[in-house]
């Protein structure tokens, strides 16, 4: 298994408690770019068995030398540049119900362009005043395709990762019939992380636990079961659509218990708090707005 992440600019890898730099584990810079690590996610493995960590039970005769402590850097988006990110709206059935929609027949995808995507500590600067949070299991291609077949979806996915698909409800819903990507792809408004790990890392990665608490008020729980169209159906379905590349990534949906369904949007000061099962943790600070000049 790996745990993927961007430290200063590079990939790195994670064990439990430190980074190390991919390209120096590798002896080859080609590796430096988390995008073509995405891409060789199968050479991760043996990578990752390098680290000199609990990971490993097996340890290497020279193990290899950490880069620095985790909890001393601000880690990177762990996907920085993907080709595309699908976003998959009601896709769990009490969201669908908070929101009083119908349930989509096929899955409802939109976009949320790449430069939204953010680290896992980063700061939302905050729209207006009906951004909501949306805590989401985020799905990683590692080996792209057309047509792919459910069956063999799981082994196109390098790995999983957590996002929050932050979303201005005003924009979102502006105009008839509604568009939601640009709503949703404020700079900022895709903090994901804070690692991709790899999918032999989850006892079953179709039954992940996700929260997402906003302020120290539990918002958002739920597991990754209660989708309606699961990751196999969402990698089946968009591969038959668009040629899936490595590194694009797929938001699966949020679970009940959004704003919009409690009239509480986010205010300066609010922090979001997620997490989830084997994946790890994003804390986002809201903030007013930088303006220009
Ligand atoms: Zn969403």
């Amino acid at each position: 298994m790996f745990r993927l992440a961007h430290v200063r600019g590079r990939a790195a890898l994670l064990d439990d408690s430190h980074w190390f730099d991919l390209a120096t584990l590798a002896g080859d810079e080609s590796w430096s770019d988390p995008m073509v690590a995405i891409a060789r996610h199968h050479d991760l493995h043996a990578l990752s068995g390098a680290l000199s960590s609990s990971l490993t039970p097996a340890r290497p005769a020279r193990p290899a030398r950490p880069g620095g402590l985790i909890a001393d850097e601000t880690l990177g988006a762990c996907v920085p540049r993907p080709q595309k990110v699908f976003a998959i709206g009601l896709n769990y059935r009490a969201h669908a119900e908070e929101t009083n929609a119908t349930l989509p027949p096929s899955p409802l995808t939109f976009t949320k362009f790449p430069s939204c995507l953010a680290g896992p500590d980063a700061s939302i600067e905050l729209s207006g005043e009906s951004v909501d949070w949306e805590v989401e299991l985020v799905v990683v291609i590692g080996t792209g395709g057309r047509h792919i077949g459910a069956a063999d979806a799981w082994s196109h996915v390098a790995g999983l990762t957590l996002g929050q698909d932050i979303s201005d409800r005003v924009v979102q819903r502006a105009g008839t019939p509604p568009q939601f990507s640009l709503g949703k792809s404020f700079d900022g408004y895709g903090p994901i992380g804070p690692a991709v790990v790899s999918v032999d890392a989850f006892a079953d990665p179709d039954d992940i636990g996700l929260w997402c608490d906003v302020s120290g008020e539990r918002m958002q729980t739920s597991r990754t079961s209660d989708l309606i169209f699961d990751v196999p159906t969402l990698v089946s379905y968009l591969s038959s659509i668009c040629t899936l590349a490595p590194g694009d990534i797929i938001f699966t949906g949020t679970p009940s218990g959004v704003g919009m369904g409690r009239g509480r949007f986010l205010r300066p000061g609010d922090t979001i708090d997620s997490g989830a099962e084997v994946i790890g943790e994003l804390h986002n600070r809201c903030v007013q707005p930088v303006t220009a000049g």
